[in-house]
């Protein structure tokens, strides 16, 4: 199947998130250093069962176990985030890596999209409630439990894009000039839902923290202003005992 460096750097950089159908088209890229140069490959989803994280990790697993893999360090680029299969099948590679080829690998995931998570984003937006568009709970669950394992596992890291990375992109495909207006509030909302799933930050959503806060500071000053007399009588204790 021939690839478009074109059709998947719009792919990446499509807000495919609030509201919108699951994906069709998903791609991987991965970079990786191969006879001392720096190679990419990249790989599509053939079917709803093999996945674009299969197409590159196929490729990197032939070139590991034929001795062509020269680098520690390997990154891919992901249209979405892995589902609990692939986050599976990317620490196999690294265990595999270690295990078989005494080889410790790297290995950096940055993903542009969530693939059937609930968003908190969303889930706090009245707009998309309404539209219904969230993956079921059984869905949620399975795939945040496959990314927390693989965001704790030694040797990876799991993000979301950062400007960085789309410069990175456009080089991995050969593209440049590539228009990506529009993706900083995108890549930020994904980089809070991400550390949220994560269990990174406060979940609970900022008007109610505030109320939170500002109740305690009521109690805090209440508490305060009728310890103050007690404050005052206390000072005597001290003076007591010097005398
Ligand atoms: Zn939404
Ligand atoms: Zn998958």
């Amino acid at each position: 199947m021939e690839i478009f460096a074109l059709e998947v750097l719009r792919t990446f950089a499509t807000k495919s998130v609030h509201g919108e159908a699951w994906p069709k088209d998903v791609y991987a890229v991965s970079q990786y250093v191969t006879d001392g140069n720096i190679f990419y490959f990249t790989a599509r989803n053939l079917s709803s069962t093999i996945h674009a994280e299969d197409g590159v990790l196929n490729h990197l697993e032939h070139l590991l176990t034929s001795g062509k893999l020269q680098s520690q360090k390997i990154k891919l680029f992901l249209t979405y985030s892995p589902c609990h299969r692939c986050s599976q099948r990317i620490l196999n590679f690294i265990d595999m890596a270690r295990w078989h080829h005494n080889t410790i690998l790297e290995v950096e995931v940055v993903f542009s999209a969530f693939y059937r998570v609930r968003r908190p984003s969303c889930e706090r937006n009245p707009a998309c409630r309404a539209a219904s568009h969230f993956p079921s709970f059984d869905y949620h669950r399975v795939n945040v439990e496959g990314l927390r394992t693989l965001h704790r596992a030694q040797g990876i890291v799991l993000r979301t894009f950062n400007p960085r990375d789309w410069v990175d992109l456009q080089v991995a495909l050969g593209v440049h000039m590539f228009d990506f207006g529009g993706r900083q509030e995108e890549d930020d909302l994904l980089r809070n839902d991400f550390q949220q799933i994560m269990g990174l930050t406060s979940t609970i959503p900022t008007p109610i923290l505030s109320l939170v806060l500002s109740e305690m500071q009521t109690v805090v000053r209440t508490l305060l202003e009728r310890w103050r007399p007690l404050q005052d009588g206390g000072q005597h204790f001290s003076n007591g005992n010097t005398s």
